[in-house]
């Protein structure tokens, strides 16, 4: 088990009262928040709750012109083919996409969806014998059991590639930059990376990828912990594909979006029958990255690593907890953000799937289990409590309370 290291300085554990007037309101905006005084939801990484905007959204929608997309020529359907088309300027905008014209905006049922279908549908036109590629198997399985797929496909084909762990750096969970950049040959022709990852909660440094890789290999980013949670900017980014999961940026269950360059490489079109649109979906999409435009990300972000120090730094103190990924964060006066809003704990004599249980007895929401993780994850299994805009430092000293006296 590792040691937990004691930082010299203390993180800071007070809330600027600036940043408390600003969060106050925005929480009162979740009528599933307001209506459990009682219950903790920390299990935004899995999924988030919605804003009334959001939910009225859709409602006006489905209540005023439902309709399907792209087909019909009366009012409702040409409401709707505009309101997707609408959805999809907004995806790009929220992105920071620097070249708008050129990129391409899919509707997806979330980060897996998108993904795959950068595996299953792109891939295997792009890649020819002998091609190698690198992803990430310690990251969450969407991001990993798709590649393999492509290359179990393209083998039936006839067409060998050669696929590649992402390599880490053992300590910080991060991906080894140096490592990386020895592994590419020129035959790398793909690469996959993860923005935030789900378990740790680590920002992996992504922008440093191209770097590595180099100009020619086409990177794709799961951006699933990162779209709605911090500021994403594809023109720092640097990647030809990003898949998100909308249902955990505040928009419905069912909706994501997987955005591609569109630069290089065979166009993305598939060619197959994508069938009607999430078309509600979609609408409660472009009301949550209105809402979280307007809340600011970089704001939201603040608050969640500071929510996550909080926890890292009670948990820290109680010595029959082990904190997997760096046991260390620092939040506001910080100059390395390196923890986002995701904390990932064991409790050393207690199985965490029964820690689950009697955390949910005292009224949090937390998950416990493998977490998805890929085939180089933890093999045991672990409590993670993860927040987003509407959680408080309340409920962070109210679980480490209650972690306390188990
Ligand atoms: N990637 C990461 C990093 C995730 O955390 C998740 C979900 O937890 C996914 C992909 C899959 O997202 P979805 O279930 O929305 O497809």
């Amino acid at each position: 088990m590792r040691a937990v290291p004691t930082p010299a300085t203390p993180a800071p554990t007070g809330f600027p009262e600036e940043l408390r007037a600003w969060q106050a309101p925005l929480r009162e905006q979740f009528p599933i928040i307001t209506a459990n005084p009682g219950l903790a939801y920390l299990d935004s990484a899995a999924t988030s709750q919605k804003p009334r905007a959001v939910l009225d959204a859709a409602t006006a929608y489905l209540t005023t012109s439902n309709a399907n997309a792209g087909r019909g020529t009366y009012p409702w359907a040409n409401r709707t083919t505009r309101l997707v088309e609408q959805a999809r300027d907004t995806v790009r905008a929220f992105l920071g996409d620097p070249e708008p014209a050129r990129s391409r905006v899919d509707f997806v049922s979330g980060a897996s969806e998108g993904l795959r279908r950068v595996a299953l549908d792109w891939l295997p036109r792009f890649l020819t014998d002998g091609d190698e590629i690198i992803v990430p198997l310690g990251d969450h399985e969407a991001n990993a059991l798709p590649w393999f797929e492509a290359r179990d496909l393209l083998a039936a084909r006839g067409v060998r590639i050669t696929v590649h762990e992402m390599p880490y750096q053992r300590d910080s969970h991060d991906y080894d930059m140096a490592a990386l950049a020895a592994l590419v040959t020129p035959r790398t022709r793909f690469v996959a990376a993860t923005h935030v990852h789900h378990v740790y909660g680590g920002d992996m440094t992504v922008h440093l990828v191209r770097r590595a890789v180099g100009p020619e290999p086409v990177i794709c980013l799961d951006a699933a912990q990162s779209v709605g949670h911090v500021p994403v900017d594809l023109a720092a980014l640097d990647v030809d594909f990003l898949a998100f999961s909308g249902h955990k940026a505040l928009a419905l269950p069912g909706t994501g979006a997987l955005w591609s360059r569109g630069l290089r490489g065979p166009v993305f079109a598939p060619g197959g029958w994508d069938g009607t649109p999430n078309t509600a979906g979609i609408v409660s999409l472009t009301a949550a990255l209105d809402w979280l435009g307007d809340a600011g990300p970089a704001r939201i972000g603040t608050w969640t690593e500071a929510l996550a120090a909080r926890l890292t730094d009670g948990l820290r103190h109680l010595e029959r907890y082990e904190i997997l990924g760096c046991p260390l964060s620092l939040a506001f006066d910080s100059p390395v953000r390196r923890r986002r809003g995701i904390v990932t704990f064991r409790h050393r004599a207690m199985e965490a799937v029964d820690l689950g249980f009697i955390l949910y007895d005292r009224g949090h929401m937390v998950r416990s289990d493998r977490h998805c993780q890929g085939r180089a994850g933890e093999e045991r299994t672990s409590v993670r409590a993860s927040v987003h805009v509407y959680n408080t430092p309340e409920e962070i000293d109210r679980l480490l309370d209650d972690l306390a006296a188990l």
